[in-house]
């Protein structure tokens, strides 16, 4: 579904992401963990658009998201053609990022509406069922400023599924929310992927990526140090720095 390869970033002379290739299949739940400043939401940005990559070659469904795959700088395609990619995956951050000065109901429809002008009274509907799922049917009325973290947290996952990703993107979804709220968020992401919701998620939840990745992806200093099963990477590394990691962790 997702394909990177020897993807390169740089800020001036700091170089953020060296020579990193990872493949994402359909169904997978893919953790991404390492230190701060190690280059994992680079990463995110760089996978989403958000951010140009200097080197490398970004796919999605096998179709190339630069112009030129063979160039050292890479471009992205044409505006259209980046709409289209852009369909193919949604996105959280930690901090929400919801629209403070529109409902919750409209949040989520918006997009659906005004970017995918898909069908009015079909978009309501998909976004009450979606707002049900994760515990806000009550709240489509309300606005941001009057939820709590945790329930704009969910408002931002609704309005991420609204838009019929094929796959998800959580940079640290649960950093800015405290233990209880926490868990009420892993618990809809461990429910995401019970449903094989193709998910890439950058976390410092340990027991978290444990319980519920498919593969983990230790970075370090822009590089993927190490990547594997769960029970592999974080029971067992191999490596001495995501040992290092780990222990401090623990
Ligand atoms: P954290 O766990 O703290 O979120 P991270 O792994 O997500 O860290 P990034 O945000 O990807 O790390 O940042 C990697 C490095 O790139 C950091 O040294 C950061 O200062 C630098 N960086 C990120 N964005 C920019 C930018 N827009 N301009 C300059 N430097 C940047
Ligand atoms: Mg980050």
């Amino acid at each position: 579904l997702l394909e990177m390869k020897h993807v390169g970033k740089s800020f001036g002379e700091l170089e953020v992401l060296k020579d990193i290739s990872m493949e994402v299949e359909e169904g997978e739940v893919v953790a991404i963990i390492g230190p701060s400043g190690s280059g994992k939401s680079t990463l995110l940005r760089c996978a989403t658009l958000l951010e140009t990559m200097d080197k490398g070659v970004l796919k999605y469904c096998g179709e190339a998201a630069t112009d030129n795959a063979e160039r050292e700088a890479t471009h992205y395609v044409s505006r259209q053609q980046l709409a289209q990619l852009k369909n193919n995956f949604g996105l959280v951050f930690q901090n929400f990022n919801l629209f403070p000065h529109y409902s919750v109901l409209k949040n989520v429809t918006d997009a659906p509406i005004h970017v995918q002008k898909r069908d009015r009274d079909e978009v309501y509907k998909e976004a009450r069922e979606l707002l049900r799922k994760v515990g806000l049917a009550e709240k489509e009325n309300s606005y941001p400023g009057q939820l709590s973290g945790g329930q704009q947290q969910r408002v931002a996952i609704a309005r991420a599924l609204a838009m019929n990703p094929k796959m998800l993107f959580f940079d640290e979804p649960t950093s800015a929310l405290d233990p209880e709220i926490t868990a009420g968020i892993l618990k809809v992401l461990r429910e995401l992927a019970q449903e094989k919701m193709t998910m890439v998620i950058v976390t410092h939840e340990i027991a978290f990526a444990r319980k519920v990745a498919d593969r983990v992806i230790f970075m370090d200093s822009g590089v993927i140090v190490e990547q594997g099963k769960p029970e592999d990477v974080i029971d067992n590394p191999d490596n001495e720095r995501t040992k290092a990691f780990l222990q401090k962790l623990s």
